[in-house]
């Protein structure tokens, strides 16, 4: 296993960070004492910088404001440094699947109203560290992107993503399948080389998923961000868990960073995207 002394994440620096909430071993899950445990295969700690607590501070009452009440940790998948999920191997990202599953629960069952998970790899994607990383925010809302759609899927006749998996399953926008999951460049992507893993059937959160189902969406994150690293050299991309605890058909994107969101996405909401999904779709088939 690879290490470097500098880095945080790395087993040996353990005292660098923050006490773990979770220390994820071969013989349980643990929390940090006054001496930190060793021999973890997945750390969890709270965020040195966090963007939500639970004891926050009164909002100013200049302006009308939510106090920052939550929690915000980071999720260390893998004590290699030089690792990261597009190399996993079965054992190690059905791990990472489960302790994200593992604190999507801890969250919801304290009512956090929304628990984003996301990855940022590379610099140009928002990570601060190389060293392999998730991060989770819980929030005490439902934020509004979420929430527009919840209400835009409420109105509808049947789930429109239940719809979307099964007319893409045949379409030139597939990109491969697993088990049930398909993984596709999705029609309205925002980004160029945008992938979409979602489920052939209807579940709401990762909560809902048999053993088997997280095996096969963590082979399929593996793959396409596999895909993605040999297609475009290692991009920093950043993916995103959408999902909630009812009502809703879980999602993964993937989005490469390799395009700027400038003044006219900043004006106006609309992306501009110069590589059709058609496209995209069809080179990341070929690469492996
Ligand atoms: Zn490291
Ligand atoms: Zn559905």
């Amino acid at each position: 296993m690879r290490a470097s002394k500098e880095c945080p994440f790395c087993p040996g620096n353990e005292e660098m960070t923050p006490k773990a909430v979770a220390v994820y071993r071969d013989d349980g899950v643990f929390v940090d004492g006054e001496t930190r445990i060793r021999g973890w295969w997945a750390r969890c700690i709270p965020n040195m910088y966090p963007a939500m607590v639970p004891d926050p501070d009164a909002p100013t009452p200049e302006w009308m404001a939510m106090p920052a009440r939550g929690g915000h940790e980071v999720i260390i998948e893998s004590p290699d440094h030089e690792s990261s999920p597009a190399i996993f191997d079965d054992e190690k990202i059905i791990r990472m699947i489960r302790v994200y599953a593992d604190r999507y629960r801890y969250h919801t069952d304290r009512g956090s109203s929304y628990v984003s998970i996301f990855k940022n790899w590379g610099r140009e994607a928002g990570a601060s560290l190389s060293h392999t990383h998730t991060q989770l925010i819980a929030l005490p809302m439902i934020p509004p992107l979420l929430m527009r759609e919840v209400s835009a899927i409420s109105s509808m006749p049947s789930c429109p993503y239940c719809n979307i998996a099964e007319r893409e399953a045949s379409s030139e926008r597939l990109i491969f399948r697993e088990g049930v999951w398909i993984c596709i460049a999705p029609f309205y992507s925002q980004t160029p080389y945008e992938m979409w893993i979602l489920p052939c059937k209807h579940i709401s959160s990762i909560l809902e998923m048999s053993d088997s189902m997280r095996l096969e969406l963590g082979r399929s994150m593996k793959k396409a961000l596999q895909r993605l690293s040999v297609l475009l050299n290692d991009p920093p991309y950043n993916y995103m868990i959408f999902q909630m605890s009812s009502n809703y058909h879980l999602n993964i994107r993937i989005q490469p960073a390799i395009s700027k969101i400038a003044g006219f996405e900043k004006n106006t909401g609309i992306y501009i995207n110069p590589v059709s999904p058609e496209q995209a779709a069809s080179e990341l088939r070929s690469v492996l």
